[in-house]
């Protein structure tokens, strides 16, 4: 059984009983997190069922600005005090960037820590064996190192753009996905906005449609905005299923 579950849905900070970023990913009993941005720790503990986040094999981070990265410091948190402490380390899949963040947030002394609770990979990078996937990556436009990544096993893709400006490389990474997770900050762009930084609901819709993705899942939605109509721009222009991310939904893979 595969699936994803989403632990958050917006994008800059969490609306009330909402979180940012923030998608665990189950294969084969595998179990991966994408992005751990405000608020997300709760919800993946409880996922996990426990309080040291036992269960999780693998993080990860798209890049370090707080709503996709913050939640990664309390995980180093409980898994290096009370009952993590001393647990195996996990697997963090990320631009360096984002552990010295992690690292920048402790004294001195529990910051060394960090690379021993967290058995780190940089992203972008050549591919990886994880598990039951093949984690592939490629560096996107942000104001920050991005990594868009693409998880791969025999029978399902899932692609998650992080956050990124439009370019070539996003269909290459979501071709053929049975899923694909992607930015949606705005419906469409803001006359006047700085767009090559950031995904509009009706960008990703035409990569979706270019790359022949299967699904579309649209998230980082903007705080305090009608999550109604970057659905509805995207149905108008990708012909595969367009879904809305929403905390706690699960979307069953087959
Ligand atoms: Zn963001």
């Amino acid at each position: 059984m595969s699936r994803v579950i989403v632990l958050g849905s917006c994008g800059a900070w969490p609306e009330p009983d909402r979180a940012c970023s923030g998608f665990v990913v189950e294969h084969e009993g595998f179990r991966v997190v994408l992005d751990l941005g405000y608020g997300t720790l709760p919800r993946l503990l409880s996922q996990l069922g426990n309080e040291a986040a036992n269960g999780l094999d693998a993080v990860v981070v798209s890049h370090h600005h707080p709503d996709h990265s913050i939640d990664l410091h309390g995980l180093f948190r409980a898994r290096s005090m009370g009952a993590g402490a001393g647990a195996p380390a996990i697997s963090l899949y990320a631009p360096e960037s984002v552990v010295q963040q992690v690292e920048s947030l402790e004294e001195e002394d529990d910051a060394a820590d960090v690379r021993a609770v967290f058995a780190w990979h940089q992203l972008p990078a050549e591919p990886y064996e994880l598990g039951p996937f093949r984690l592939s990556s490629w560096a996107l436009p942000h104001y920050v190192p991005n990594a868009g990544v693409r998880l791969e096993a025999p029978g399902l893709t899932i692609a998650y753009t992080g956050d990124s400006g439009p370019d070539p490389a996003l269909i290459e990474l979501a071709r053929g996905a049975d899923l694909f997770i992607a930015e949606a900050s705005e419906a469409t762009k803001s006359p006047g906005a700085k767009g090559a930084n950031y995904l509009a609901a009706d960008e990703a819709a035409r990569v979706a449609e270019s790359a022949g993705a299967q699904r579309l899942l649209l998230t980082h939605l903007w705080p305090g905005s009608d999550r109604a109509e970057p659905a509805r721009v995207a149905r108008a222009i990708f012909t595969g299923e367009v879904l809305v991310a929403d905390e706690g939904m699960v979307v069953e893979l087959g």
